[in-house]
């Protein structure tokens, strides 16, 4: 039996935040993780090529980087090898289906000086101006338990700079949505069109509650921090988190799985996995989703009926699908000022993203999805083969369990099999290249991660096994796996870089292969596999 001061269930971000900090404090501390490596959802792999380092699930810093723990760590893990790598000028743009761009800069004022009326110019310079005016008041309130007596000093300070008509208009910022908001501050749609997919890292679509009052506070965090990212990728962020000092005294359990939390009196006093029991002298700390904290891990009758109540009524919120390219040379958009931004929205702004949410939330995958599209590599080369690039894209508007296509075009009949999610990717790839027609040409491989939901709810594997490039002309081939080119399978090689695991947590399912698109035009029957090095494919060859 091992015994600490602290036992922590879980080796995401908040799992390593609290144990660098506890043990920074003179903590002895355990952190008890069921998955081989820690982390969560903070990996680099190189899941599509050799020299590809894909950020496999999150990448952007902005949240960490404004936050309380990047105060008290950030100068100790930037001294244990953390890079931050950030854009100085153009950062985010939205691209709707028509071609019209709107893009954000790091200067709010050169940001509104892209919009139209004078008057929404004004409008977004004076809602930051506000909030910047009470950003002490609402961290203090988003960060405090909202029935701790720990809010009062933030609510009172949050009244006395703007009196009873500012509170009230905080409290009706988070009672409105994005659109509702845009709608009515904005004249033209830049602001929508900029930060309505914004809502979607917020879990929110544009019509929900409190989407008013986020809209501004990303586009105040876009302006005050950028969108770092992590030099070499985000797996190097883990890494300085292990390099700590403080935290080499952190004992670190992989691949054990916390099956019950132990709790005598009414207190946790440490964990059991299979039959090992780590005991916990001053506290458990679990970062789990409420449906294990309070459905499996907490035992029977430790919890207060109300709350145990309110965590059953729990629901996950839409899924979500990560897709990674390996290009052979970077991006040509149409429009070229976005060759250069880090993260391109593919949306109309609240139009198509509310009907995207609004579908995926009736169980439909959507015709026209809000596409995120990163480009990590404009800000860190080390990440792709010299000439060549690499595509982060995000799907935040899946059902987790499909019963239709509102496209009407592919079958999910059997739920998340990797025939749908090919053909999903295929539909996000064929949309980017709407606006970047060199795509299908300049693709050397695709990896998938999927939802895992089966109509059952059965979890099941994804595995890649079909081609998902789609021709200039619009035709798809299918039925191609080719074998990886020589000297360019994925390994778990590398600084960063972990094996592929297989399953993830939260509903999702690794696909543990890749597929090579063809890159000649002989048809479905007779597909080519790609060349021996990334920059072997040409605009000539492609399909
Ligand atoms: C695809 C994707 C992309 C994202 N992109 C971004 C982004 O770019 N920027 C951003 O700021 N946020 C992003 N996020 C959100 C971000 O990943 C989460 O906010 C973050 O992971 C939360 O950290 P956590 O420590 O609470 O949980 P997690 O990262 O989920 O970590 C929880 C850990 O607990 C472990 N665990 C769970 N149960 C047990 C158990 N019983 N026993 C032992 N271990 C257990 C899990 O294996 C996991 O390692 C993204 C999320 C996803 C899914």
């Amino acid at each position: 039996m091992a015994e600490a001061d602290a036992v922590i269930v879980g080796s995401g971000v908040n799992g390593l935040v609290a144990a660098a900090e506890l043990a920074l404090a003179g903590w002895s501390v355990v952190l008890v993780e069921r998955e081989p490596n820690i982390g969560g959802f903070i990996a680099t792999e190189e899941r599509t090529l050799l020299g590809y380092l894909h950020d496999t699930y999150s990448s952007w810093h902005p949240l960490f980087v404004s936050g309380p723990a990047y105060a008290r760590l950030g100068e100790l893990l930037h001294r244990h090898g953390l890079e931050y790598r950030n854009a100085d000028e153009w950062v985010t743009a939205s691209v709707a289906d028509d071609g019209r761009v709107t893009l954000a800069h790091r200067d709010p004022r050169r940001t509104a000086e892209g919009f139209a009326h004078d008057e929404d110019r004004a409008a977004y310079l004076a809602a930051l101006g506000r909030l910047g005016d009470n950003m002490a008041a609402i961290g203090g309130l988003m960060s405090g338990e909202l029935r701790s007596p720990a809010v009062f000093r933030p609510a009172a300070a949050l009244l006395r700079g703007g009196g009873r008509r500012g509170v009230e208009r905080w409290v009706r910022s988070v009672a409105a949505s994005g659109r509702g908001y845009a709608r009515a501050e904005f004249r033209g749609d830049e602001v929508d069109h900029l930060f309505a997919p914004w809502l979607l890292h917020a879990g929110l679509s544009p019509d929900h509650a409190s989407g008013a009052f986020l809209m501004t506070l990303l586009a105040a965090s876009l302006h005050g921090v950028g969108v770092p990212v992590v030099g070499g990728g985000a797996g190097r962020f883990v890494d300085a988190f292990t390099s700590l000092p403080a935290t080499t005294g952190v004992r670190v359990e992989t691949g054990t799985r916390v099956d019950r939390i132990l709790v005598e009196q009414g207190r946790a006093v440490g964990v059991a996995s299979g039959g090992r029991v780590f005991r916990a002298r001053r506290a458990v700390l679990a970062s789990v989703t409420p449906t294990a904290l309070y459905g499996t891990l907490l035992p029977q009758g430790s919890v207060r009926p109300e709350l145990r109540d309110q965590a059953r009524r729990f629901r996950y919120g839409r899924a979500a699908m990560q897709i990674h390219v390996a290009l052979s040379q970077p991006l040509g958009w149409r429009d070229a000022r976005l060759n250069t931004v880090l993260v391109v929205y593919l949306s109309d702004g609240s139009g198509s993203t509310g009907i995207a949410c609004a579908e995926a939330e009736a169980g439909l995958l959507p015709r026209r999805p809000t596409v995120v599209v990163g480009q990590q590599y404009v800000l860190d080369s080390s990440r792709v083969p010299p000439g060549a690039a690499a595509l982060w894209l995000q799907l935040q508007e899946l059902p987790p369990t499909p019963r239709g296509d509102a496209a009407g075009e592919l079958d999910t009949a059997q739920g998340w099999t990797p025939e749908l999610a090919q053909g999903y990717a295929d539909r996000v790839l064929s949309r980017i290249a709407r606006h970047a027609p060199d795509l299908p040409g300049k693709i050397l491989a695709v990896d998938v991660i999927a939802p895992r939901t089966s109509p059952a709810g059965t979890p099941t594997r994804s595995t890649a096994t079909r081609t998902v490039a789609r021709s200039n002309s619009t035709r798809a081939f299918s039925g191609a796996l080719c074998p990886p080119p020589d000297g360019m399978r994925p390994t778990s090689a590398g600084s960063g870089t972990s094996a592929p695991p297989l399953t993830r947590g939260r509903g999702w399912a690794v696909s543990p292969g890749t597929w090579w698109p063809p890159r000649s035009p002989q048809g479905p029957d007779s597909p080519a596999c790609p060349g021996s090095h990334p920059g072997a494919g040409s605009e000539a060859d492609a399909v």
